[in-house]
């Protein structure tokens, strides 16, 4: 999907839920109000890819930007967290 799409539509979600929460969208905004817009936006995120910064022995392999368990370069997504890699950007120092 296209990354530029979901980032609007994360910063569309995001000024909703102020306006129905108010300063509450930062607190935990549960099933209870209907729907789970904490996990909605979490699920949305990661699927904007973050750099990996590469392993400077191992270069196949880096640590998921998101929970930090190690991947190699043939996943586009990490196994353990979904966050969209991104292996092509070579990360800033
Ligand atoms: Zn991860």
């Amino acid at each position: 999907m296209d990354t530029e799409k979901i980032q609007a539509a994360i910063k569309t979600l995001k000024s909703l839920c102020s306006v129905i929460y108010g300063s509450r969208a930062h607190v935990n905004i549960t099933a209870e109000q209907g729907v789970d817009f904490e996990t909605a936006l979490a699920c949305m995120e990661r699927q904007v890819p973050k750099t990996v910064n590469r392993d400077s022995i191992y270069r196949f392999s880096g640590k998921c930007p998101s929970c930090g368990v190690v991947c190699t370069d043939d996943e586009k997504y990490c196994k353990i967290c979904l966050q969209a890699l991104d292996w092509e950007s070579e990360a800033e120092k």
